[in-house]
């Protein structure tokens, strides 16, 4: 095996608050083991138009309580392509690069897994996404601030929702996975959460009005992971103004203030623990592995299962917050 000197460190995809703070921990860690670290901005972008800089211990100085990268992130369609690839393979090479850390979600360890193949590089993935999507790990960096200021947000809307006797669709972010909505459900006190993974089985608003909301009160909070599987909260609100014209129905779009932030302490340490694993993983000689975190503890999850659709939704919490909005 080829033994690595210098390592490249970039963020891709969406941002997450957190990252900074692996960013950190990455560089940091590297230098403790005597390694040499480079940042490649705008993701897989930065590698392809050669905007690559060298990083030291202080280049990372004073950014674990900033939300979003300082490395900046962006969406590089030429890395979806082989000669992308080629020319991405060609910087590493130039820059004397052996390894990669890659920071972000299942697009970007989807590219990290196509391209560690194809040039059989070592790469190793930490799981920067505000959705916590990816298997094999319990938390993503980025999540719990997310979830924290989701809860924030919809204390407030209760405020107005209450005080007007209002029904209110409140969409989160998540694509395809609800857990954001499901545990910023719990987490506010909302009645309900209507998520893709119940979505595909069941109609979850006509289920919801018919069991009456909460028969002691006369507002209520739902909140609807966005997308098409569930239709978002736009399609809920005009479904019901037809369907249930009963209701006075208003929507809120929590949109992008969810990526943002000054991350928790909870996402501050799982991002320096994971960034610190990192460096471990790859002078251990492990390749094409998301770092991830199981049950406190840090394990190694092989890129081809960290990126796989459609992680399972806790059913205990789906039947929690049933019984506890009543
Ligand atoms: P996220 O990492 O947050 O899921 P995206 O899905 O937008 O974000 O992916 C981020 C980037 O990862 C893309 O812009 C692209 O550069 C790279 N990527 C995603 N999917 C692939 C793929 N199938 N092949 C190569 N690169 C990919």
């Amino acid at each position: 095996m080829d033994s690595i000197k210098c390592i490249g460190l970039l963020t891709s995809g969406g941002d997450a608050p957190g990252m900074n703070a692996a960013i950190r921990a990455v560089t940091r860690a590297a230098i403790y083991k005597g390694l040499e670290v480079k940042g490649i901005l705008r993701g897989y972008r930065g590698l392809i138009f050669d905007e690559i800089v060298p990083f030291q211990s202080n280049s990372v100085s004073n950014i674990i309580q900033q939300g979003g990268t300082i490395l900046k992130t962006a969406r590089c369609q030429e890395f979806q392509t082989v000669e992308g690839r080629q020319i991405a393979y060609e910087a590493l090479k130039r820059e004397n690069i052996d390894a990669l850390v890659v920071i972000g979600g299942d697009g970007s360890l989807t590219g990290a897994r196509i391209f560690a193949q194809e040039y059989n590089y070592p790469i190793v993935g930490l799981p920067g996404t505000i959705d916590n999507d990816l298997q094999g790990t319990d938390l993503t960096i980025g999540y719990d601030t997310a979830l924290n200021t989701i809860m924030q947000a919809v204390d407030k809307i209760r405020d107005t929702a209450s005080s007007h006797e209002r029904l209110f669709f409140i969409e989160i972010m998540g694509r395809e996975c609800g857990n954001l909505a499901l545990n910023g459900a719990i987490a506010s006190g909302a009645e309900a959460a209507i998520i893709p993974e119940i979505s595909i089985q069941q109609d979850q608003l006509a289920d919801l009005i018919s069991n009456g909301f909460r028969k002691s009160k006369n507002s209520s909070l739902v909140l609807v992971t966005e997308g098409d599987i569930t239709g978002g909260a736009m399609a809920m609100a005009e479904r019901v103004k037809i369907e249930y014209p009963q209701y006075d129905v208003r929507v809120t779009i929590l949109g992008h203030v969810q990526r943002g932030g000054s991350p928790t302490a909870n996402d501050r340490i799982l991002a320096s623990r994971m960034g610190a694993a990192a460096i471990d993983a790859l002078l251990d000689g492990q390749r094409n592995v998301m770092i991830g975190i199981q049950n406190d503890v840090i394990v190694y999850v092989p890129f081809s299962k960290a990126i796989k659709k459609n992680k399972p939704i806790q059913q205990d919490l789906v039947d929690t917050l049933k019984i506890l909005s009543i």
